[in-house]
Protein backbone atom coordinates (compact mmCIF):
# COMPACT_ATOMS: atom_id res chain seq x y z
CA UNK A 1 0.00 0.00 0.00
CA UNK A 2 1.29 3.53 -0.83
CA UNK A 3 0.61 6.59 0.06
CA UNK A 4 -1.20 9.27 -2.23
CA UNK A 5 0.97 11.93 -2.85
CA UNK A 6 -0.26 15.86 -2.94
CA UNK A 7 1.71 17.59 -5.90
CA UNK A 8 1.96 20.48 -4.05
CA UNK A 9 5.89 21.41 -4.05
CA UNK A 10 6.16 23.01 -0.20
CA UNK A 11 9.60 21.75 -0.05
CA UNK A 12 11.11 25.22 -0.07
CA UNK A 13 7.94 27.15 2.13
CA UNK A 14 9.98 29.76 3.92
CA UNK A 15 7.05 28.69 6.83
CA UNK A 16 8.32 25.32 6.74
CA UNK A 17 12.05 26.01 6.46
CA UNK A 18 12.32 28.40 9.47
CA UNK A 19 10.35 25.63 11.84
CA UNK A 20 13.61 23.38 10.59
CA UNK A 21 15.87 26.35 11.88
CA UNK A 22 13.84 27.13 15.31
CA UNK A 23 13.89 23.32 15.82
CA UNK A 24 17.47 23.20 14.96
CA UNK A 25 17.06 19.96 13.19
CA UNK A 26 19.89 21.02 9.83
CA UNK A 27 22.35 21.14 12.53
CA UNK A 28 24.66 18.73 12.68
CA UNK A 29 24.61 18.16 17.05
CA UNK A 30 23.95 14.43 17.84
CA UNK A 31 20.62 13.52 20.06
CA UNK A 32 20.97 11.01 21.96
CA UNK A 33 17.09 10.98 22.48
CA UNK A 34 16.28 10.19 19.19
CA UNK A 35 19.88 7.78 18.56
CA UNK A 36 18.28 5.98 21.46
CA UNK A 37 14.49 6.03 19.09
CA UNK A 38 16.07 5.18 15.86
CA UNK A 39 18.37 2.22 17.51
CA UNK A 40 15.16 0.94 19.09
CA UNK A 41 13.29 1.05 15.81
CA UNK A 42 15.83 -1.13 13.94
CA UNK A 43 16.05 -3.23 17.11
CA UNK A 44 11.83 -4.21 17.06
CA UNK A 45 11.27 -4.08 13.58
CA UNK A 46 14.58 -6.35 12.65
CA UNK A 47 15.14 -3.50 9.99
CA UNK A 48 19.04 -2.54 9.05
CA UNK A 49 18.16 0.85 8.64
CA UNK A 50 16.31 4.09 10.97
CA UNK A 51 16.33 7.10 10.90
CA UNK A 52 14.78 10.39 11.68
CA UNK A 53 15.22 12.26 8.34
CA UNK A 54 14.54 16.05 7.91
CA UNK A 55 13.96 17.37 4.02
CA UNK A 56 14.49 20.70 3.30
CA UNK A 57 14.47 22.35 0.56
CA UNK A 58 17.58 20.68 -1.66
CA UNK A 59 18.28 17.27 0.15
CA UNK A 60 17.61 14.95 3.49
CA UNK A 61 19.03 15.41 6.25
CA UNK A 62 19.68 12.55 8.60
CA UNK A 63 19.28 14.01 12.11
CA UNK A 64 19.66 10.45 13.61
CA UNK A 65 20.53 7.66 11.83
CA UNK A 66 21.00 3.15 12.44
CA UNK A 67 23.13 1.27 9.73
CA UNK A 68 24.28 4.15 7.84
CA UNK A 69 27.86 4.49 9.18
CA UNK A 70 29.52 8.06 8.17
CA UNK A 71 26.37 9.50 6.02
CA UNK A 72 24.35 12.54 6.71
CA UNK A 73 22.41 13.67 4.01
CA UNK A 74 21.23 12.48 0.66
CA UNK A 75 20.25 14.67 -1.98
CA UNK A 76 16.15 14.41 -3.06
CA UNK A 77 17.12 12.21 -6.26
CA UNK A 78 17.83 9.60 -3.27
CA UNK A 79 15.17 10.69 -1.02
CA UNK A 80 12.05 8.50 -0.25
CA UNK A 81 11.08 10.54 2.67
CA UNK A 82 10.33 13.60 0.49
CA UNK A 83 7.27 11.97 -0.20
CA UNK A 84 6.30 11.52 3.11
CA UNK A 85 6.74 15.28 3.87
CA UNK A 86 5.07 16.23 0.50
CA UNK A 87 1.83 14.31 1.21
CA UNK A 88 2.17 14.79 4.83
CA UNK A 89 1.08 10.75 5.21
CA UNK A 90 2.90 7.51 6.26
CA UNK A 91 4.40 5.62 2.58
CA UNK A 92 4.66 2.22 3.32
CA UNK A 93 6.92 0.55 0.34
CA UNK A 94 7.17 -3.49 0.03
CA UNK A 95 9.31 -3.63 -2.60
CA UNK A 96 10.15 0.01 -3.93
CA UNK A 97 11.02 -1.52 -7.23
CA UNK A 98 7.73 -2.08 -8.03
CA UNK A 99 6.09 1.05 -6.59
CA UNK A 100 5.00 3.84 -8.91
CA UNK A 101 6.26 6.62 -6.04
CA UNK A 102 9.36 5.36 -5.52
CA UNK A 103 10.58 3.04 -8.74
CA UNK A 104 13.22 5.65 -10.09
CA UNK A 105 14.53 6.53 -6.94
CA UNK A 106 18.27 6.35 -7.13
CA UNK A 107 18.53 5.01 -3.73
CA UNK A 108 17.23 1.63 -5.11
CA UNK A 109 20.51 1.55 -7.05
CA UNK A 110 22.96 3.20 -4.67
CA UNK A 111 21.85 1.90 -1.33
CA UNK A 112 19.91 -1.08 -1.73
CA UNK A 113 17.11 0.11 -0.34
CA UNK A 114 14.06 -2.18 -1.35
CA UNK A 115 11.43 -1.86 1.13
CA UNK A 116 10.77 1.48 3.19
CA UNK A 117 8.00 2.48 6.01
CA UNK A 118 8.16 6.05 6.84
CA UNK A 119 6.03 7.84 9.41
CA UNK A 120 5.59 12.18 8.90
CA UNK A 121 7.17 14.67 11.61
CA UNK A 122 4.87 17.02 11.93
CA UNK A 123 5.47 19.62 14.26
CA UNK A 124 2.39 21.52 16.42
CA UNK A 125 2.76 24.31 13.98
CA UNK A 126 1.31 21.80 11.21
CA UNK A 127 4.83 21.92 9.37
CA UNK A 128 5.65 18.84 7.86
CA UNK A 129 9.00 18.60 8.40
CA UNK A 130 10.41 15.08 7.95
CA UNK A 131 10.41 11.01 8.44
CA UNK A 132 11.15 8.56 10.99
CA UNK A 133 11.34 5.71 9.13
CA UNK A 134 12.77 1.87 8.74
CA UNK A 135 14.64 0.54 5.68
CA UNK A 136 15.16 -2.97 4.46
CA UNK A 137 17.42 -4.32 1.45
CA UNK A 138 15.13 -7.26 0.88
CA UNK A 139 11.37 -7.26 0.11
CA UNK A 140 9.19 -7.62 3.47
CA UNK A 141 5.85 -6.47 4.15
CA UNK A 142 5.24 -4.40 7.30
CA UNK A 143 3.18 -5.71 9.97
CA UNK A 144 -0.02 -3.57 11.32
CA UNK A 145 2.33 -4.32 14.88
CA UNK A 146 5.63 -2.92 13.32
CA UNK A 147 3.64 -0.11 11.70
CA UNK A 148 2.08 0.75 15.24
CA UNK A 149 5.51 0.27 16.65
CA UNK A 150 7.00 3.38 14.20
CA UNK A 151 4.05 5.16 15.11
CA UNK A 152 5.21 5.44 18.47
CA UNK A 153 8.35 6.17 17.89
CA UNK A 154 7.44 8.77 15.33
CA UNK A 155 5.36 10.29 18.64
CA UNK A 156 7.97 9.85 21.06
CA UNK A 157 11.01 11.60 18.54
CA UNK A 158 8.65 14.09 17.80
CA UNK A 159 8.03 15.42 21.37
CA UNK A 160 11.82 14.99 22.01
CA UNK A 161 12.18 17.66 19.50
CA UNK A 162 9.82 20.28 20.72
CA UNK A 163 10.72 19.61 24.28
CA UNK A 164 14.12 20.14 23.28
CA UNK A 165 13.44 23.77 21.97
CA UNK A 166 11.37 24.76 24.99
CA UNK A 167 13.90 23.71 27.11
CA UNK A 168 16.50 25.93 25.25
CA UNK A 169 14.02 28.30 24.97
CA UNK A 170 13.25 28.69 28.85
CA UNK A 171 16.98 28.66 29.11
CA UNK A 172 17.63 31.78 26.76
CA UNK A 173 14.56 33.50 28.55
CA UNK A 174 16.18 32.65 32.07
CA UNK A 175 19.61 34.42 30.31
CA UNK A 176 17.38 37.48 29.04
CA UNK A 177 16.09 37.92 32.30
CA UNK A 178 19.23 37.88 34.24
CA UNK A 179 20.89 40.20 32.31
CA UNK A 180 17.85 42.85 32.30
CA UNK A 181 17.93 42.57 36.09
CA UNK A 182 21.74 43.77 35.94
CA UNK A 183 20.67 46.27 33.63
CA UNK A 184 17.41 47.69 35.51
CA UNK A 185 20.02 47.62 38.44
CA UNK A 186 22.25 49.58 36.95
CA UNK A 187 19.59 52.06 35.14
CA UNK A 188 18.91 52.72 38.61
CA UNK A 189 22.26 52.35 40.63
CA UNK A 190 23.40 55.59 38.29
CA UNK A 191 20.97 58.21 39.17
CA UNK A 192 20.80 57.04 42.66
CA UNK A 193 24.61 57.68 43.13
CA UNK A 194 24.87 61.00 41.46
CA UNK A 195 21.87 62.01 44.06
CA UNK A 196 23.68 60.61 46.91
CA UNK A 197 26.96 62.77 46.03
CA UNK A 198 25.19 65.86 44.64
CA UNK A 199 22.82 65.42 48.29
CA UNK A 200 26.32 64.83 50.36
CA UNK A 201 28.27 67.81 47.94
CA UNK A 202 25.68 70.11 48.94
CA UNK A 203 25.65 69.41 52.73
CA UNK A 204 29.40 70.03 52.80
CA UNK A 205 29.74 73.17 50.32
CA UNK A 206 26.27 75.13 50.64
CA UNK A 207 27.89 77.25 47.95
CA UNK A 208 27.18 74.05 45.60
CA UNK A 209 23.77 73.94 46.82
CA UNK A 210 21.91 75.45 43.59
CA UNK A 211 23.81 73.51 41.14
CA UNK A 212 23.61 70.58 43.41
CA UNK A 213 19.32 70.77 43.77
CA UNK A 214 19.47 70.90 39.39
CA UNK A 215 21.44 67.35 39.78
CA UNK A 216 19.25 65.84 42.41
CA UNK A 217 16.48 66.98 40.04
CA UNK A 218 17.53 65.54 37.25
CA UNK A 219 18.83 62.36 38.14
CA UNK A 220 15.26 61.65 40.72
CA UNK A 221 13.23 62.66 36.92
CA UNK A 222 15.09 60.12 35.02
CA UNK A 223 14.38 57.53 37.94
CA UNK A 224 10.89 58.59 37.51
CA UNK A 225 10.67 58.21 33.95
CA UNK A 226 11.99 54.58 34.11
CA UNK A 227 9.86 53.77 36.99
CA UNK A 228 7.00 54.92 34.50
CA UNK A 229 7.51 53.23 32.20
CA UNK A 230 8.52 50.31 33.42
CA UNK A 231 5.11 50.08 35.41
CA UNK A 232 3.57 51.14 32.10
CA UNK A 233 4.59 48.28 30.21
CA UNK A 234 3.83 45.82 33.38
CA UNK A 235 0.36 46.96 33.37
CA UNK A 236 -0.26 46.59 29.97
CA UNK A 237 1.35 42.99 30.34
CA UNK A 238 -1.04 42.29 33.20
CA UNK A 239 -3.68 43.60 31.44
CA UNK A 240 -4.36 45.97 34.18
CA UNK A 241 -4.59 48.92 31.53
CA UNK A 242 -8.33 49.74 30.31
CA UNK A 243 -8.90 51.22 26.71
CA UNK A 244 -10.90 54.04 27.05
CA UNK A 245 -12.17 54.12 23.70
CA UNK A 246 -13.65 57.10 22.14
CA UNK A 247 -14.36 58.95 18.60
CA UNK A 248 -12.13 61.56 18.17
CA UNK A 249 -10.44 63.49 15.67
CA UNK A 250 -7.08 62.36 14.96
CA UNK A 251 -5.81 65.54 13.05
CA UNK A 252 -6.48 67.65 16.51
CA UNK A 253 -4.42 65.26 18.33
CA UNK A 254 -1.49 65.30 16.12
CA UNK A 255 -1.64 68.89 16.48
CA UNK A 256 -1.23 69.07 20.22
CA UNK A 257 1.46 66.34 20.36
CA UNK A 258 3.26 69.02 17.69
CA UNK A 259 2.70 71.42 20.06
CA UNK A 260 4.07 69.96 23.38
CA UNK A 261 7.16 68.87 21.70
CA UNK A 262 7.98 72.41 19.62
CA UNK A 263 10.13 73.26 22.62
CA UNK A 264 12.29 70.28 22.04
CA UNK A 265 12.44 70.42 18.58
CA UNK A 266 13.84 74.31 19.12
CA UNK A 267 16.43 73.51 20.83
CA UNK A 268 17.58 71.17 18.30
CA UNK A 269 16.24 73.22 15.31
CA UNK A 270 14.02 71.35 13.56
CA UNK A 271 10.95 71.63 12.25
CA UNK A 272 8.00 69.57 11.96
CA UNK A 273 5.94 69.39 9.02
CA UNK A 274 2.12 67.92 9.35
CA UNK A 275 0.57 66.24 6.28
CA UNK A 276 -3.06 65.75 6.83
CA UNK A 277 -5.45 65.59 4.75
CA UNK A 278 -9.32 68.01 5.88
CA UNK A 279 -10.99 64.48 5.60
CA UNK A 280 -9.35 62.28 7.60
CA UNK A 281 -12.37 60.26 9.57
CA UNK A 282 -12.58 59.95 13.03
CA UNK A 283 -10.40 57.74 15.00
CA UNK A 284 -11.75 55.03 18.00
CA UNK A 285 -9.48 54.60 20.84
CA UNK A 286 -8.29 56.27 24.08
CA UNK A 287 -7.34 59.16 23.33
CA UNK A 288 -5.18 59.51 26.13
CA UNK A 289 -2.89 56.48 25.49
CA UNK A 290 -2.50 57.35 21.27
CA UNK A 291 -1.69 61.22 22.42
CA UNK A 292 1.43 59.65 24.59
CA UNK A 293 2.09 56.67 21.38
CA UNK A 294 2.39 59.55 19.32
CA UNK A 295 4.78 62.15 21.90
CA UNK A 296 6.68 58.98 22.03
CA UNK A 297 7.27 58.85 18.29
CA UNK A 298 7.94 62.49 18.05
CA UNK A 299 10.17 62.72 20.24
CA UNK A 300 12.24 59.95 19.48
CA UNK A 301 12.25 61.56 16.12
CA UNK A 302 13.47 64.76 17.94
CA UNK A 303 15.90 62.89 19.34
CA UNK A 304 18.11 60.87 16.58
CA UNK A 305 17.15 63.16 13.49
CA UNK A 306 19.85 65.24 12.26
CA UNK A 307 19.85 68.98 13.34
CA UNK A 308 18.10 71.01 11.00
CA UNK A 309 16.55 68.95 9.11
CA UNK A 310 12.52 68.26 9.15
CA UNK A 311 10.38 65.79 10.80
CA UNK A 312 6.95 64.91 9.25
CA UNK A 313 4.21 63.59 10.36
CA UNK A 314 1.96 62.28 7.85
CA UNK A 315 -1.38 60.49 8.28
CA UNK A 316 -3.51 59.02 5.87
CA UNK A 317 -6.94 56.80 5.52
CA UNK A 318 -5.72 53.24 4.21
CA UNK A 319 -8.84 50.85 4.09
CA UNK A 320 -10.88 51.49 7.76
CA UNK A 321 -7.96 52.29 8.98
CA UNK A 322 -5.70 55.25 10.00
CA UNK A 323 -2.31 55.59 9.07
CA UNK A 324 -0.10 57.81 10.58
CA UNK A 325 4.09 57.79 10.28
CA UNK A 326 6.60 59.96 11.55
CA UNK A 327 9.49 60.34 9.70
CA UNK A 328 12.48 61.40 9.91
CA UNK A 329 16.28 62.09 8.49
CA UNK A 330 18.80 60.09 11.16
CA UNK A 331 20.93 57.61 11.48
CA UNK A 332 18.41 54.84 10.60
CA UNK A 333 17.86 51.73 12.42
CA UNK A 334 20.17 48.60 11.05
CA UNK A 335 17.88 45.65 9.68
CA UNK A 336 18.21 43.06 12.21
CA UNK A 337 17.15 46.02 14.99
CA UNK A 338 14.09 47.05 13.62
CA UNK A 339 11.94 44.53 15.57
CA UNK A 340 14.50 44.57 18.63
CA UNK A 341 13.56 47.91 19.59
CA UNK A 342 10.12 46.90 20.18
CA UNK A 343 11.06 44.50 22.51
CA UNK A 344 11.48 45.27 26.24
CA UNK A 345 14.59 47.23 26.65
CA UNK A 346 15.47 46.99 22.65
CA UNK A 347 18.22 49.79 22.09
CA UNK A 348 20.55 50.25 19.29
CA UNK A 349 23.62 50.79 21.37
CA UNK A 350 26.10 54.12 20.52
CA UNK A 351 22.88 55.91 18.22
CA UNK A 352 24.31 59.43 18.72
CA UNK A 353 21.68 61.57 20.38
CA UNK A 354 20.56 65.26 19.61
CA UNK A 355 19.72 66.05 23.37
CA UNK A 356 20.24 63.60 26.77
CA UNK A 357 17.32 61.98 27.97
CA UNK A 358 16.88 59.17 29.68
CA UNK A 359 16.76 56.11 27.54
CA UNK A 360 15.19 53.14 28.97
CA UNK A 361 14.55 51.24 25.86
CA UNK A 362 10.61 50.58 27.15
CA UNK A 363 8.86 53.63 24.82
CA UNK A 364 8.39 51.98 21.96
CA UNK A 365 7.22 48.59 24.01
CA UNK A 366 4.78 50.84 25.04
CA UNK A 367 4.01 52.52 21.61
CA UNK A 368 3.72 48.06 20.18
CA UNK A 369 1.40 47.14 23.14
CA UNK A 370 -1.01 50.31 23.00
CA UNK A 371 -0.91 49.69 19.00
CA UNK A 372 -1.55 46.55 19.69
CA UNK A 373 -4.67 47.21 22.07
CA UNK A 374 -6.06 49.27 19.61
CA UNK A 375 -6.20 46.29 17.11
CA UNK A 376 -3.46 48.02 14.93
CA UNK A 377 -0.14 47.37 13.88
CA UNK A 378 3.27 49.91 14.55
CA UNK A 379 6.76 49.28 12.71
CA UNK A 380 9.52 50.74 11.32
CA UNK A 381 10.79 51.32 7.77
CA UNK A 382 14.64 52.18 7.72
CA UNK A 383 17.24 53.26 5.49
CA UNK A 384 21.06 53.17 7.38
CA UNK A 385 22.29 57.03 6.89
CA UNK A 386 19.16 58.11 5.60
CA UNK A 387 16.36 58.04 8.07
CA UNK A 388 13.22 56.13 9.73
CA UNK A 389 9.71 56.06 9.59
CA UNK A 390 7.86 54.90 12.32
CA UNK A 391 4.33 54.00 11.95
CA UNK A 392 1.23 52.63 12.70
CA UNK A 393 -2.29 52.39 11.86
CA UNK A 394 -5.49 52.56 14.10
CA UNK A 395 -9.54 51.89 13.48
CA UNK A 396 -11.60 54.61 12.23
CA UNK A 397 -14.81 54.77 13.59
CA UNK A 398 -17.31 52.90 10.77
P1 LIG B 1 14.54 54.81 24.53
O1 LIG B 1 14.43 55.92 23.54
O2 LIG B 1 14.02 55.13 25.87
O3 LIG B 1 15.88 54.14 24.54
P2 LIG B 1 12.67 53.49 22.81
O4 LIG B 1 11.96 52.20 23.04
O5 LIG B 1 11.85 54.69 22.54
O6 LIG B 1 13.57 53.65 24.07
O7 LIG B 1 13.67 53.30 21.62
C1 LIG B 1 14.46 52.15 21.56
C2 LIG B 1 15.68 52.37 20.72
O8 LIG B 1 15.29 52.51 19.34
C3 LIG B 1 16.42 53.66 21.03
O9 LIG B 1 17.29 53.46 22.13
C4 LIG B 1 17.14 53.95 19.73
O10 LIG B 1 18.31 53.18 19.69
C5 LIG B 1 16.18 53.41 18.68
N1 LIG B 1 15.34 54.47 18.07
C6 LIG B 1 14.09 54.84 18.42
N2 LIG B 1 13.62 55.81 17.61
C7 LIG B 1 14.60 56.06 16.71
C8 LIG B 1 14.72 56.94 15.59
N3 LIG B 1 13.73 57.77 15.24
N4 LIG B 1 15.88 56.91 14.88
C9 LIG B 1 16.88 56.07 15.22
N5 LIG B 1 16.82 55.21 16.26
C10 LIG B 1 15.69 55.20 17.00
Amino acid sequence: MSAPVTKKHFLNDPKRLSTLERLDLLSPTPSDALNRLTRLAAALMQAPIAMVSIVDDHRQFYKSVVGLPDVIEAPLSHSFCQHVVTSGEPLIVSDSRLNDITKDNLAIRDLQVIAYAGMPMISSDGQSLGSFCVLDHKPRQWTATELGILEDLRGAAMVEIELREVTAQLGAEQAFRDGLTSLLVHDFKTPLTSILVAAETAQEDPGSVGEMLSIISSNAQRMQVLTNDLLDVSRFEHGEIRINAVQFDFAKLVTEAIRDVTPIAKEVEVRIEARIPVELPMVKGDRVLISRLLTNLLSNALRYTTRGTDVTVVAEQVGDRIKCSVIDNGPGIPTEMTETIFAKYGRVEGAKQNYQAPSTGLGLTFCKMCVNAHGGEIGVDSELGRGSTFWFTLPTVR
